[in-house]
């Protein structure tokens, strides 16, 4: 499928890169091919070294909620590069952007800067064993919080797709400390609670999917996982990494005013530079070393330069708070053009849907946890990948990924997808 300078610098990179490169999920296994190498970005269009134009529907996987280079953001790196890239002690932008982050997000009273959103959870799942004393976690099958240890179990997204659930390197020691439920199941949470009395310290999980593809929370879910942890005396971990700042400013926790006690930030807070944070409870938050027994540290944590990426993103999206109507217009306007195509091919396909996430699944099952995602054909995925590509429209590679919408699509833009997935589903069928 790929021609040209992307399958030359590919067989190149895999010389020296494992798999060519630095992150799995980019090499497009999943959906068969060669991935694109990509040049340059702006609004809503990805350019490849063969210069080709494609539609972006990922979104550096989700931080570039405003589009790509974004002026104000850009402007706000520039001026802060001039003052050197990093220094080691505090700024003044680090409190700002903290009390910003604990103005939007509900259940944030402190908050911790990290680099990357599996900083963020394996810092958050530390300072819930110091704080309860307590070894275990429960974490929800099909959803990821990144690539440390405790997490690497029915990890979906990347650890599905490319086969490798269990990866080898997590020790059994760690691996019999997290304990699996299936989303949206409050019934195994209490039987797991059951069988291990007093042990388990944190519930993870992704309040609103995206990593099984967009799995939404049956009603009560939430509420019901809310009202366990209190009674159990267990710490509540939203891992918003995602979700944070895309379904609504203060994340799904605001959207379905469920408050946990922890909650993990990725993503958007860097506005595209690598930036993570976990926040919560001051009480909870305090056992953070300096100020209490838990050790987290980062020498670039709170960089100038991804703080004030990640100030300018999160405080242009407080003020316009409008956004996410805007996007939630666009994404329904989609998602229907997409649901119209599918009757008038007589297909019936599943599609999940919140705000600007939005995933099709070819299943025809409803798609409430990770095994009934499995039902879906990934296959047939793959081949409607590489078809929309072909189309000039830049998927997600994998069937377990939800899609990102971005300000930058228009109208015309949702059209032309639309238009696209109508074609390619027609010419597949
Ligand atoms: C992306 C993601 C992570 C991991 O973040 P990295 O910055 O890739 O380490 C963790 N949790 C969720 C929900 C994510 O989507």
């Amino acid at each position: 499928m790929v021609t040209g300078n992307s399958k030359e610098l590919f067989e190149s990179a895999k010389q020296f890169i494992p798999g060519g490169v630095n992150s799995p999920v980019r090499a497009f296994k999943a959906v068969g091919g060669d991935p694109l190498f990509i040049n340059a970005a702006e609004g809503a269009y990805l350019y490849d070294v063969d210069d080709n134009r494609y539609i972006e529907l990922i979104n550096s996987w989700g931080p570039m909620i405003l589009g790509h280079a974004n002026e104000l953001i850009e402007k706000a790196v520039i001026e802060a590069v001039k003052n050197s890239l990093s220094f080691g002690a505090p700024t003044a932008k680090e409190g700002e952007i903290a009390e910003l982050i604990v103005n939007m997000v509900p259940s944030v009273e402190k908050v911790r800067m990290v680099n990357s959103g599996t900083e963020a959870t394996m810092s958050a799942i530390r300072v819930a064993r110091g704080y309860t004393g307590k070894d275990k976690i429960i974490k929800i099958e099909g959803c990821y919080h990144g690539h440390g240890d405790s997490f690497l179990i029915a990890a979906g997204s990347g650890a599905v797709t490319m086969g490798t659930p269990d990866s080898p390197g997590v020790t059994k020691g760690t691996a019999k400390d997290t304990l699996l439920a299936p989303f949206n199941r409050l019934e195994s949470i209490k039987e797991l609670i059951e069988s291990n009395p007093s042990e388990i310290a944190a519930i993870i999980l992704e309040p609103v999917p995206g990593n099984m593809g967009c799995v939404l929370p049956e009603p009560g879910y939430l509420s019901g996982l809310r009202q366990i942890c209190d009674e159990e005396n267990i710490v509540l971990i939203f891992d918003e990494v995602m979700t944070g700042f895309r379904l609504a400013k203060g994340g799904a926790q605001e959207l379905f005013n469920v408050i946990p006690d922890i909650t993990t930030l990725g993503k958007i807070i860097g506005g595209g530079m690598p930036v993570g944070a976990y926040g919560g409870k001051s009480e909870i938050m305090d056992y953070v070393s300096p100020q209490g027994p838990v050790y987290q540290a980062g020498t670039l944590s709170g960089n100038p330069v991804a703080m004030a990426a990640g100030y300018t993103m999160l405080e242009y999206l407080n003020e316009n708070p409008g956004i996410y109507t805007q996007l939630e217009e666009i994404t329904s306007f989609i998602v229907q053009g997409i649901q119209q195509n599918l009757k008038k091919l007589n297909l019936s396909y599943t599609i999940n849907h919140l705000g600007s996430m939005f995933s099709l699944f070819f299943t025809e099952k409803e798609v409430i946890d990770f095994d009934t995602a499995k039902t879906s054909d990934t296959k047939k995925f793959g081949e409607y990948f590489r078809r929309m590509l072909n189309q000039g429209v830049y998927l997600a590679p994998s069937q377990f990924e939800t899609l990102f919408i971005s300000t930058a699509i228009t109208k015309e833009l949702a059209e032309a997808i639309i238009q696209a997935n109508y074609e390619v589903l027609n010419s597949m069928h």
